[in-house]
């Protein structure tokens, strides 16, 4: 990824945001195309083929969620989902129809870099999948294994709890959400029943964060799911 650029296509219809994006990533040093509609995005995103998408939901031709709905048909390229603040219903479908993560509006620079550079990292990660243990903080969970370890001891998890560990932990930076969840560690049957996943994940903390008040490496987003910072 150091010798040639990153390119990232900005799909967004209010100049400003797009000359203020365009800008810092280009000051990152990636290479940026942008597009102002979802259709222009889709015919911009299949001729340059993008390494990350940054999108903004509200276009004037069509909902941003039919811009992932298309791509994710074809691409698995990270995208990032700029989101009006009010609108957190449109955040989570987003994030259901295969988006990465979001930045809320208005977002400053540091914020956006910090996300871009998550989604390139996890991009950088997915190639190197040989090792089956995932080391954060003082946990070393062994997906090969099915164990999890602090400091070498081993940590007694349920099933559940495994579960949703992994399932957080094999897609770090990621924002998952409550139905990805509940469909990707409960199955299809409970899709709907977001209250499991609180009182597992509350569980989960007590035995894997330091200061389960405070997590460290599972993180909730507030209305939506949860995110795993390694
Ligand atoms: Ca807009």
């Amino acid at each position: 990824m150091r010798d040639a650029k990153t390119r990232i296509l900005i799909v967004e219809d209010e100049k400003d945001i797009r000359r203020f994006v365009r800008m810092a990533l280009e000051d990152a040093g990636h290479e940026i195309s942008e597009a102002d509609t979802v259709r222009r995005g889709l015919i911009e995103a299949a001729a340059r083929q993008p390494n990350l998408v940054v999108l903004d939901l509200g276009l004037p031709d069509a909902d941003g969620i039919e811009f992932i709905r298309d791509f994710r048909g074809w691409s698995t390229c990270p995208i990032v989902v700029l989101s009006a603040r009010s609108m957190e219903a449109d955040k989570v479908q987003a994030l259901d129809a295969g988006a990465d993560d979001f930045l809320v509006k208005p977002f400053g620079v540091m914020e956006l870099l910090a996300r871009v550079r998550a989604q390139l990292r996890r991009l950088g990660q997915q190639g190197q999948a040989g090792d089956s243990c995932r080391q954060f903080g003082e946990i070393c969970l062994d997906l090969a294994r099915h164990m999890v370890e602090r400091h070498g001891e081993p940590l007694h998890l349920t099933p559940i709890e495994y579960r949703l560990l992994a399932f957080l932990v094999s897609q770090p930076d990621r924002v998952i959400t409550y139905r990805q969840l509940l469909k990707g560690v409960w199955g299809q049957a409970h899709s709907e029943d977001v209250h499991y996943v609180r009182v597992h994940m509350a569980n989960l903390r007590k035995k894997i964060e330091r200061n389960p008040a405070q997590p460290r490496h599972l993180l909730t987003e507030v209305g939506v799911g949860y995110r795993f910072v390694g």
